[in-house]
């Protein structure tokens, strides 16, 4: 008796182990045995594309880039079904590739038959054979009708997720994003690693180009202030004070205009440009409530004296970030508001003057000499 209850339950526990494990692959909706599928433009190459990682959305620069404008277009012509739906969206959502426009949702319904058939059809062309196709388009990963496929989870299939019922959710990886994938081109291209941040937990910043190198380390804030990141999207009392103090049209939500406003007034004070209200855009903006400042209390001259003992070594020059760069821009007394430890323009067109003031080439970079300078004024 003993025995035989033990095989009894031995036997649901494997039942129920490969009942969870089917449920898990079942794909969203009926997917037909050969199915249609996207006829790419070019003759592709033998060699599949790199499998996609997964890359969180980390800047805000909404937009409809080439990749997602093209598949769209076939997706669309192909099937004549569904409607174009959403792309760039708002920044304040959480984190979405819809903010930095490497989403796009295909509208169609599972409660439609002709829409379920072609999202069926799309949905298995594009995960067959190990997602040779997902990768040849740079998709990431697409969620339909309470399932989720991603191609970097590939051997998981389907997983289980929620929503999106009316509509299929495409994410993809930055090649994808911005075309540069065997389906559309015919070659291979080298990882695009997208925008990187420059200070920690920051918004990355906004760039247009691939970047064919992983970002680099990121540094602490040296500034730090009490206001939460607001972008796109983002209504609250503080984007008031923001838009008074970049004088634009008081919306009281975090708008367009606002945006480019954040973006000019970055790109004038030596701040990364993200678009964003981040921390080191509030603390140069109203820096007199940054609750800490790594060069608090120093005058120019002690700064300067500071920058010799400790930063002679090292060469700052535009892109240079950190302490060091802060250090320099008190030193050389520039505005509160330009000071902000990332070498830009501002940074780089004090150095000149100092070098010219002092008969030396204008090359824009600071090393020993121009501490020294600094250090002797
Ligand atoms: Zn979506």
């Amino acid at each position: 008796m003993r025995r035989l209850l033990l095989i009894a339950v031995s036997t649901v526990l494997c039942l129920s182990v490969f009942v969870s494990a089917e449920g898990a692959t079942t794909p969203p909706v009926t997917f037909p045995s050969s199915p249609k599928g996207l006829t790419p433009p070019v003759t592709l190459p033998a060699t599949l594309d790199a499998t996609p990682k997964y890359v969180p959305q980390i800047s805000c620069q909404p937009s409809t880039p080439p990749g997602v404008t093209k598949l769209r277009a076939l997706v669309l012509n192909t099937y004549g079904e569904g409607g174009a739906g959403n792309t760039a969206r708002k920044c304040n959502e959480g984190t979405s590739e819809h903010a930095d426009g490497r989403a796009w949702d295909w509208m169609v319904n599972v409660n439609d038959a002709s829409e379920k058939r072609a999202a069926g059809d799309f949905l298995a062309w594009l995960t067959a054979n190990h997602g040779a196709n997902a990768k040849r388009l740079g998709i990431m990963y697409v969620i339909y009708n309470k399932k989720i496929w991603a191609v970097y989870r590939e051997s998981d299939g389907w997983r289980e997720s929620s929503g999106h019922t009316d509509h299929i959710h495409i994410s993809f990886s930055w090649n994808g994003t911005r075309g540069n994938t065997s389906f559309w081109t015919g070659s291979l291209h080298p990882m695009d690693y997208g925008p990187c941040r420059v200070f920690t937990g920051q918004t990355a910043v906004i760039r247009s180009t691939p970047n064919t190198k992983p970002c680099p380390a990121t540094t602490s804030l040296l500034r730090k202030h009490p206001y939460l990141l607001r972008q796109l999207g983002s209504k609250a009392s503080t984007v008031v004070k923001a838009q008074a103090a970049l004088k634009v049209k008081q919306t009281k939500v975090f708008d367009a205009a606002t945006r480019v406003a954040v973006r000019t007034y970055q790109l004038a004070h030596d701040l990364p440009i993200t678009g964003t209200l981040d921390v080191p855009t509030w603390a140069s903006l109203f820096p007199s409530q940054a609750t800490s400042d790594v060069t608090a209390g120093y005058t120019a001259a002690q700064a300067a004296a500071y920058g010799l003992a400790n930063y002679s070594a090292s060469t700052l020059k535009i892109g240079s970030v950190g302490k060091s760069t802060k250090f320099l821009q008190s030193a050389l007394g520039m505005r509160t508001a330009d000071r902000n430890g990332y070498f830009g323009a501002v940074t780089e067109a004090a150095v000149k003057k100092l070098q010219a003031d002092h008969g030396r080439e204008q090359t824009g970079i600071a090393g020993k000499v121009e501490w020294e300078i600094l250090a002797s004024q």
